[in-house]
């Protein structure tokens, strides 16, 4: 393995939605790309016809944009090695098969459906436990291996359907080093004679991966652990090729587990587990009722890309310091294949929405205001971007999500209707709504600039005192009737921004209603 200039691919097939997954492997691809300064390439792997879902490439595109992986080569920008769809590629491959057949790595197999499945239930009927075209099977079946020479050439110029498998050897330990798990040694026996070219002349996922990455000069492949049981074939493939000096660094990635622990999270988890897997809602059919079906995304439940990023970054790596916050521009920095565990990593639902309370509070309100007017705008409400930033900047603090802000801060656009009793039967008394009404009567004009938090304060203060009250006794009563919650934010700061009119209003109506 040479060293030479770092390029790293992501080569999602577009059968579904991008799993959470599967953005992690782009994400941990993109980050050793951008730290070592090497170039991110997208690579669509679309050999399997049959399993082609239509739109699933956009929203491949769509999730990567959105949380913000950029790519220097792919089918949408080009680069030097285009075109990047495999079924465009499909007549390079050919000659790759073929050159594997003449050195005697490959061989035509002209078996029937039939004749594969009467050779699976003859090794099931002998207690075999894993029935597969290997070097032993294939010495009893219909091939280039086991048929005279011109019976083969007879049956390929009759244009009889066949396919092209790898002659796997018999008896052969196949190593490799994977920069995660170290030396990874897998007995040849263990390996089946893969399908390299199909019967309709496309390649399988095998051949046209190896040829594209050994085409396209990729460096590493940084792929999930599903794809560790393919790597000794790939690694014989490389081989078998030729192209072994400049066969990629393998990096498989740690599995992706459900909450509890108990196997993969998979596709199907989001809904029975009451959150999403997909960074974008998926808009799909079922498979058996053909009914429309949505699974939901992280962008429309509002978290941030920020913190989906952040949260991937964390599932299977660690920068080995307690900081747990970090940008893309430093995970980037801080990002190494070294310190990628190999120990599976558990989905936890509560750190990602504490990731997102982090980025939301760390947004400016200028950036949250629009997510608030949207809302009111939905409501009939008109409201200044200037008071939903007032409003957002208070806010923040106290909401998990920008759809939040709605709902938790609707007593700014809207008087309250009821009020928090459990608070009104401790706190509400004649002297505490006397108090409340004569600080309505002593509030300024709205007008006035200089009704602001602090003032707002010191006359509540002068207020409650000159009634021979203590703030204390007043100030939950005070919230109630102006908010009708229990509790909020700062409670001057929501007058200041109520303004002292609406204020006054809502005390005296709280007065009248309350008694
Ligand atoms: N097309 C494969 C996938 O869908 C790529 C696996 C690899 O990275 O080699 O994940």
């Amino acid at each position: 393995m040479s060293e030479r200039p770092v390029r790293v691919r992501f080569a999602p097939s577009p059968t579904g939605p991008l799993h959470i997954g599967g953005v992690r492997t782009a994400l941990y691809n993109y980050l050793l790309a951008r730290k070592l300064g090497g170039t991110m390439i997208l690579r669509i792997e679309d050999t399997d016809q049959n399993r082609f879902v239509p739109g699933a490439e956009d929203y491949i595109r769509e999730s990567l944009e959105w949380v913000g992986i950029k790519l220097d080569e792919s089918p949408w920008v080009g680069g030097p090695h285009a075109p990047y769809r495999q079924s465009e590629r499909k007549p390079m491959y050919r000659a790759y098969a073929d050159q594997l057949i003449r050195d005697g790595y490959a061989y035509y197999a002209f078996d029937t459906p039939e004749e594969l499945d009467a050779m699976r239930e003859r090794l099931q009927a002998a207690k075999v436990p894993n029935p597969q075209y290997n070097s032993i099977t294939r010495t009893q079946m219909r091939n280039s291996l086991t048929l005279p020479e011109d019976e083969v050439k007879q049956l390929l110029d009759s244009g009889a359907p066949y396919v092209i498998r790898l002659k796997v050897p018999r008896k052969e330990e196949i190593r490799f080093q994977d920069l995660i798990r170290g030396w990874v040694v897998v007995h040849s026996s263990a390996v089946d004679d893969k399908v390299l070219m199909k019967s309709d002349g496309m390649p399988t996922y095998h051949l046209a991966n190896i040829v594209d990455d050994h085409l396209m000069e990729i460096s590493h492949v940084i792929r999930g652990e599903e794809w560790l049981p393919s790597a000794p074939l790939h690694v014989l493939l490389y081989r078998y090729l030729g192209w072994e000096k400049t066969m990629p660094h393998f990096a498989h990635l740690p599995l992706l587990l459900k909450p509890d622990g108990t196997g993969k999270l998979s596709k199907r988890d989001g809904d029975r587990l009451g959150f999403p897997v997909f960074a974008l809602e998926w808009h799909g059919t079922d498979a058996e009722t053909g009914e429309p079906t949505v699974s939901r995304g992280y962008r429309e439940e509002g978290y941030l890309p920020e913190a989906l990023v952040n949260f991937l970054a964390f599932l299977g790596w660690n920068p080995g310091t307690s900081q747990e916050i970090f940008s893309m521009q430093e995970l980037i920095e801080a990002f190494s294949i070294e310190r990628v565990s190999k120990s599976p990593a558990k989905f936890d639902q509560a750190k990602i929405k504490w990731f997102n309370e982090h980025y939301l509070r760390a947004k400016p309100n200028a950036e949250l205001a629009p997510y608030l007017l949207t809302a009111l705008a939905e409501h009939g409400i008109n409201c200044s971007p200037e008071k939903a930033e007032q409003v957002v900047g208070v806010m923040k603090e106290r909401v998990s999500f920008p759809q939040d802000f709605w709902q938790e801060a609707k007593y700014f656009f809207e008087a309250p209707i009821e009020y928090d009793q459990t608070v009104i039967s401790k706190k509400w008394n004649p002297q505490v709504s006397a108090a409340l009404a004569a600080y309505a009567d002593g509030l300024p004009a709205d007008s006035e600039p200089s009704a602001n938090a602090e003032v707002l304060k010191n006359i509540f203060n002068d207020t409650t005192a000159a009634q021979g009250l203590k703030p204390g006794q007043v100030l939950q009563a005070l919230r109630v009737a102006v908010t009708g919650a229990g509790a909020g934010p700062d409670l001057f700061e929501t007058l200041a921004i109520l303004g002292t009119g609406e204020v006054g209003q809502r005390l005296r109506a709280a007065v009248e209603r309350l008694g």
